[in-house]
């Protein structure tokens, strides 16, 4: 018999059915004698829809009365899902997240979990009861409600599986666990068994939005060792934990391409300090994030930089840098929307050399220019042009025989 935590997204309590399916799904855990604690998200577009009434009232509504709304969305589904637990039969008591003990800081829209106590959601499983938990919730020492940043439920149901000390936290979702790359860019993508926090965490960020980073961060953090699998099927999904079977011997275990790209290039930068400081600071200071940065060797007094930014955000970052530039005695800033990021990730790269070359000339012999290049110890990334992102992903998914995984 174990304590076991899962995890509904939108897309699986979507509409009533769907709840119900969540809920027969509980029920056959529950029937095998497990004890278990349920996460659930808002239906799949409420949080939008919410945020979107918000703005027809105002551009920038109060953080703690977006608070308010917004956890309307989970609230919804907890009642549902304890409601249809009870129609077959399955003992159930649905939990706010202040209910269930979540207790946060008071950065409203995007808290951070400061302690749960756990006591109240122990003492009904206990009794035999399942719980069922608002994702994305949690309340402040002043008893204010807080949600913690889009994606959030995620983050509770790590959260609680480490509180409660659950034997497995299992993340259902729409899709079948992590791939080796998108399955509907590469059609001979593999379904990895296992993954370790590390790389998830990469390919979290690369754009393979299968869970909210700052879940897997805490995960890590507490060592919950969890598994990613759809509500759809019964296929056994991806377990996601610290170290993983012959790690070293697979060198790249993903390859991702992240399309929310821009690039920004500075030409005739006065040579001399402070220019990029003043540049990053000016973005910075603009809530612009910066990934990449390439400077050339400056050259009678001038020098070129470049660097990549969220699509988004391009125009903002144009915007906040010419009358900087103009402060710092000249430049031009030009802005390149067509670009894409591409980029291999595996564990194993620590421990091998090559792996870099190897990628390259995949690109090369498919004449796929590299525009900027960038690298950490487990993770190479090119920016190159948009168009040819797909072939690219999947010459470098063939070229690290991930389709042999
Ligand atoms: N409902 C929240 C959101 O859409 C939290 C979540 O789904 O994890 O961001
Ligand atoms: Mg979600």
């Amino acid at each position: 018999m174990a304590l076991i935590v899962q995890k509904y997204g939108g897309t699986s309590v979507g509409d009533v059915d769907r709840i119900k399916n969540v809920a027969a799904r509980i029920k056959a855990r529950c029937d095998e004698g497990h004890r278990l604690a349920v996460v659930v998200s808002a239906r799949s577009g409420v949080t939008n829809e919410l945020i979107a009434r918000a703005k027809t009232i105002m551009p920038f509504p109060d953080d703690r009365e977006m608070d308010m709304l917004l956890a309307v969305g989970e609230q919804e589904t907890i009642a549902l899902t304890a409601m249809a637990l009870h129609a077959l039969g399955v003992p159930a008591v649905s939990y706010t997240g202040g209910q269930a003990g979540i207790f946060t800081d008071k950065m409203h829209t995007k808290a951070k979990i400061k302690k749960i106590n756990a006591r109240p959601l122990q003492q009904d499983l206990n009794a035999g009861k399942v719980v069922i938990v608002a994702g994305f919730q949690g309340i402040n020492d002043d008893g204010h409600i807080t949600t913690l940043g889009r994606g959030g439920s995620d983050l509770t149901a790590i959260a609680i599986a480490a509180a409660i000390k659950a034997d497995l936290c299992e993340i259902y979702t729409d899709v079948d666990g992590v791939y080796t790359a998108d399955p509907r860019l590469v059609k001979d993508a593999r379904k990895l068994a296992e993954i370790s926090y590390d790389e998830m965490l990469e390919l979290a960020s690369l754009g393979s939005k299968v869970m909210q980073s700052r879940s897997v961060e805490f995960a890590k953090k507490y060592g919950v060792v969890f598994e990613v699998r759809s509500s759809f099927n019964q296929n056994p999904g991806t377990i996601v934990k610290e170290e993983v079977a012959y790690m070293e011997k697979v060198v790249v275990r993903g390859v991702a391409l992240d399309k929310n790209q821009a690039k920004v290039v500075v030409n005739n930068l006065v040579d001399k300090p402070g220019s990029a400081a003043k540049i990053f600071k000016t973005l910075a200071d603009a809530n612009v994030n910066v990934d990449m940065i390439v400077q050339n060797v400056g050259r009678g007094g001038v020098a070129n930089l470049t660097f990549t930014v969220g699509r988004d955000e391009a125009r903002k970052a144009e915007h906040a840098l010419k009358p900087v530039l103009a402060e710092l005695g000249g430049g031009e800033v030009t802005v390149w929307e067509n670009v894409a990021k591409l980029s291999v990730v595996g564990v194993g790269m620590k421990t091998h050399a090559g792996v870099a070359a190897h990628l390259f000339q995949a690109l090369a012999s498919h004449k796929i220019n590299i525009e900027m290049i960038s690298t950490s110890e487990i993770k190479i990334s090119v920016i190159i042009d948009e168009k040819r992102g797909e072939e690219a992903t999947r010459a470098a998914h063939t070229a690290f025989a991930l389709d042999k995984m």
